[in-house]
């Protein structure tokens, strides 16, 4: 596995982590933003975007999005589309030049190994919900394609929902499994991608479907039970894998670890006045700290803040180093 080395890597491509990128990059540290799937967070979602200071209230979310990674690559920050599965603060690597040690950031086909590392994953988790779903979480229950996908090459497997997250893994297993059988509540959605994936050989829509459990021997995951609009009876579908892509609101976290970040009660994680978290040179930012203000403008000023944080903790500095000086 390739080991890439940079000085900020940011888990989470949202207005949050876009703005640190900008900041990171313009202080000329080398800075990848490493994200799941720019289409799916929350100002991805967001339909019109009217009160971000200084934008016009016509535009899309994701309009704005686009313009804050644009602005960040331009100034030299990377951006690698993929999924953080699990990040390494507990054996610090030195690093060789002598400086702060390293952190590490796991994704399924690369490791990033970074001086400082940002969470800005956002809210858009959920716990486990579905009957089944958390006791088989791990034996044939995922929730990301890229990184289990490979295990189910001639198998059949069920992937559970309508957003661009679910059909984007539907289709990246439609490499390797027998049968996708692709479970939407309604008719699901008619998009270009969408009419992809319904129109490959080894996909099996069911519309107006919807999940009951997930069943399975004790050990791993053997079918699922689901419902059909219109149908009294629930029916059973053979599958070993169970991809379950349903939005909630709840930070998403599950990717830390390490007991070593210290979370709060309500599931966000804990930062100081820097936003750094209880390990130094790890930050999180935006909504994954589950403030009651979540808005763009927050999370891209909690972004800027850990930024020139970052770049004093890289540096060595006592203070904050500013761009311009009152007087
Ligand atoms: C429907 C809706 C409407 C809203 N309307 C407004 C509004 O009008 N005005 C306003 O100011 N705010 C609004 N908000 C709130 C605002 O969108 C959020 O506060 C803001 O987007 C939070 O930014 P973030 O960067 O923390 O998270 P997000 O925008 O959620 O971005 C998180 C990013 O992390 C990525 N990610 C998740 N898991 C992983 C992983 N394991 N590995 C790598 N990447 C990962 C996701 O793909 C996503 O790109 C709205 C929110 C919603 C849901």
């Amino acid at each position: 596995m390739e080991t890439i080395k940079c000085d900020v890597c940011i888990v989470g491509g949202g207005p949050a982590g876009c703005t640190t990128a900008l900041y990171t990059s313009r202080s000329a540290l080398r800075t990848v933003i490493v994200d799941k799937n720019p289409d799916i967070g929350a100002l991805a979602v967001t339909g019109l975007i009217a009160n971000y200071p200084g934008v016009k209230g016509d535009g899309s979310g994701k309009e704005l999005l686009d313009m804050m990674r644009g602005q960040a690559e331009e100034y030299g920050a990377d951006y690698v589309k993929a999924q953080v599965f699990m990040i390494g603060v507990d054996d610090d690597e030195e690093d060789e030049d002598g400086g702060v040690p390293r952190r590490m950031v796991y994704t399924p086909d690369a490791v990033y190994s970074a001086k400082s590392i940002v969470l800005a994953t956002g809210a858009m988790g959920r716990p486990p919900g579905f009957k089944g779903e958390g006791e088989y979480l791990g034996k044939g229950v995922s929730y990301c394609a890229t990184c289990d996908g490979a295990f189910y090459v001639g198998e059949e497997v069920a992937v559970v929902g309508v957003g661009k997250e679910a059909v984007d893994e539907a289709l990246y297993l439609t490499k390797f499994a027998k049968t996708v059988h692709w479970l939407t509540q309604g008719e699901g959605p008619t998009d270009e991608d969408a009419m992809e994936l319904k129109g490959k050989e080894n996909v099996k829509h069911w519309p107006k479907t919807r999940l009951v459990e997930v069943l399975g021997d004790g050990m791993e995951v053997k079918g699922v039970n689901v419902k059909v609009f219109g149908n009294d009876s629930e029916q059973v579908i053979d599958v070993t894998g169970c991809f379950i892509y349903v939005a909630g609101s709840k930070p998403i976290t599950d990717f830390i670890q390490s007991s070593k970040i210290k979370l709060n009660p309500d599931g966000g994680v804990w930062v100081d006045e820097e936003m750094s978290t209880t390990v130094p040179g790890v930050y999180a930012i935006g909504d994954i700290r589950n403030t009651p203000f979540k808005q763009v403008v927050v999370a891209a000023s909690d972004g800027c803040v850990a930024a020139m944080a970052i770049e004093k903790y890289i540096k060595g500095r006592k203070k904050v180093r500013v761009d311009w000086v009152h007087e």
